[in-house]
């Protein structure tokens, strides 16, 4: 390790940042986050910086760098664009042993300004010894994804309780467990959904009995429509920390395999008209599995509440007295219409968009027709392949023209989508001679005209540039 990382201590510390521009400013702004007493020497400003100085956020000295300016300073900042001058501040500094950086030269400094992740008072920090400032920028970008916002407060809520906690775990052993439970389980899930009083309630709880923190839930996921790249933070976080995950048909391999590797994983089934789990046996299932102290993960295609079923699932839950939470997903219109450049609304074309299920029930499709013919209206039909014929034949005699544009798209944001569009007498026809297959999703109105000069993602052929 050729760098020693340290996090310093800078409140109400002066510090000196010789230069003016944009690049100084950035370094202000961090100076000033950790509330240090900047200075800044610069024969002139930048706007962001004259902005600082007139409303008295850093003190402004307006000449070029001399060496007396490093008299008292705890930290020097070189930051013009003029690389003799960076030298001279760097060779000063270092003589009066004041940690010095240079911006862009950090082998002139002593010190360099690393990547940061601000999960205030948590700190994450990236340095690559100056070897590519790019790599710890991708780096850092990536631990901003795995890493939530709101893990700043689930440490105040660390800090908040050690002494008590330590007071009534004398055993470090003991200590440690609990701390493990809160930080991975249930209290830390209340604060991340933002129940901070049920979170600060519960490590309460967690105090008086150590099982507490290791309680069953249950996680009510919605992953998407296909493509893992649409799953949310919270639902990959979830996903990777469940004991057991119920799945379905619609949820892509894919995204499985973002589950955590030795959870054990439940098929329950579910292609039209298969019900390989009878819906109240998933119910009973989720009681049970969350009864037994397991975090169970219901992974849903989509969005949990969008022809999902997850409102039953969490109704029988709450009769149960089992915490659950829901995380909504990338309903399939969504998914469908941004991958296959059909925008469901428009301002020239369509106004409203509603969703429908398209389901049949003993041959015929039960929906209120009327409401769904209106003008500059998008149709969205969801289980609409095998009913399609209909679904097209009714919405005619209810009133939209037969050339009405029509799309259907088929494993719409996976690496398999296929768009078909036509209008409402000749779509059925052209899905049936390219042999489409569930789950496809229709989408009626004129907004799918759109589709020939919006559609960018073409799998196989990558996106379009
Ligand atoms: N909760 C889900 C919908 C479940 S109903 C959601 O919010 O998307 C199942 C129907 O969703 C399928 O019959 C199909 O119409 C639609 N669907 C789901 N994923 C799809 C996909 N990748 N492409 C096209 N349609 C999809």
């Amino acid at each position: 390790m050729d760098l020693f990382p340290v996090f310093l201590n800078l409140r109400q510390r002066p510090c000196l940042v010789v230069g003016g521009g944009e690049v100084a400013a950035r370094k202000v702004t961090l100076l000033r986050r950790s509330q240090a007493q900047v200075t800044v020497v610069a024969p002139q400003l930048c706007p962001r910086l004259r902005d600082a100085a007139r409303g008295g956020d850093i003190r402004y000295q307006e000449k070029l760098f001399e060496a007396a300016d490093l008299v008292g300073q705890t930290l020097v900042i070189a930051a013009t664009d003029d690389s003799e001058v960076n030298r001279s501040v760097a060779k000063l500094a270092k003589r009066s042993n004041i940690p010095v950086n240079v911006v862009d030269q950090p082998q002139l400094g002593s010190f360099t300004v690393p990547s940061i992740v601000d999960r205030s008072p948590v700190l994450v920090a990236v340095a690559t010894g100056g070897a590519s400032p790019i790599l710890a920028r991708l780096l850092r970008a990536r631990l901003e994804s795995t890493i939530p916002a709101v893990y700043g407060r689930l440490a105040e809520l660390v800090e908040r309780f050690r002494r008590e906690v330590q007071a009534r775990f004398t055993d470090p052993r003991a200590r440690r467990r609990f701390w493990e439970a809160v930080l991975q389980g249930h209290v830390a899930e209340l604060l991340f959904a933002g129940r901070d009083a049920a979170a600060e309630a519960a490590l309460r709880s967690a105090m008086e009995d150590v099982e507490a923190g290791s309680r069953g839930e249950v996680y009510l996921v919605g992953a998407g429509p296909g493509d893992p790249d649409l799953l949310t933070f919270r639902a990959l976080r979830l996903m990777q920390q469940a004991d057991v995950v119920l799945y379905d048909r619609l949820v892509a391999p894919a995204i499985l395999d973002l589950t955590r590797r030795d959870a054990e994983r439940l098929y329950v089934g579910k292609a039209r008209a298969d019900h390989t789990v009878p819906q109240t046996k998933i119910n009973e299932l989720l009681v049970e599995l969350a009864q037994q102290g397991k975090r169970v993960l219901r992974l849903k295609g989509g969005d949990p509440f969008i022809f999902g079923r997850g409102g039953e699932e969490i109704d029988r839950l709450a009769d149960a007295g089992i915490p659950f939470q829901v995380v909504p997903g990338i309903t399939a219109a969504a998914g469908c219409g941004a991958y296959a450049g059909i925008p469901l609304t428009h301002r020239d074309y369509a106004q409203s968009c509603v969703f429908v299920t398209g389901h049949l029930k003993d041959g015929s499709v039960d929906l209120n027709w009327d409401a769904l013919v209106q003008p500059q209206q998008t149709v969205v039909i969801y289980m609409g392949l095998s009913g399609l014929e209909e679904l097209c034949r009714q919405l005619v005699a209810h009133g939209f023209p037969a050339t009405t544009p029509a799309a259907l798209v088929e494993q719409g944001t996976t690496a398999k989508q296929r768009v078909f569009t036509g209008d409402l007498a000749s779509l059925p026809r052209l899905v049936r001679s390219a042999g489409a297959r569930a789950p496809t999703l229709v989408i009626v109105g004129d907004v799918v005209k759109l589709h020939d000069k919006l559609a960018w993602y073409r799998p196989g052929a990558g996106a379009r540039q």
